[in-house]
């Protein structure tokens, strides 16, 4: 039996430096180069003060829920095993908000608020990805 192999997300130069920070277990955002203010994902320019200089630095992985929605339909057969999941935007401690999934619980048990820390998740030897456990879990 052929067993079925998830999307792995492409790595695009833009995201290199995340996905390799990932890999050594570091999460990382995009930092303005001018005024400071933490964004994910990258972008060339800044839409606090326009400026085109940044650079990426690690953060602590630790935020809290903002918002998230479950999945209960299989949009992609390697996922079908996996229903229902949840698909939130945390905001990280420092600011910076990031797309991702909580694991590690009951998906009705997520609440908006609800405090995460970031989990590396291996899916391959290039990609591995930042998700989100509830603190305590
Ligand atoms: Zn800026």
């Amino acid at each position: 039996m052929t067993e079925l192999v998830r999307p792995i997300p492409e790595i695009t130069p833009e995201l290199r430096p995340f996905f390799e920070g990932s890999r050594r277990g570091e999460l990382v955002v995009q930092k303005c180069g001018n005024c400071g203010d933490l964004r994910f994902p990258p972008h060339r320019m800044c839409s606090k003060c326009l400026s085109r200089e940044s650079s990426w630095t690690p953060v602590s992985g630790e935020g809290e829920v903002y918002s998230f929605i479950i999945m209960h339909r299989v949009y992609h057969p390697a996922f079908a095993n996996q229903v229902p999941y949840a698909v939130a935007i945390i905001k990280l401690k420092e600011g910076a908000k990031m797309l991702s999934n909580v694991i590690g619980i009951d998906p009705h048990a997520i609440k908006c608020g609800m405090p995460v820390r970031v989990s590396f998740e291996r899916l391959n030897d290039e990609v591995t990805l930042p998700m989100f456990r509830p603190v305590g879990s």
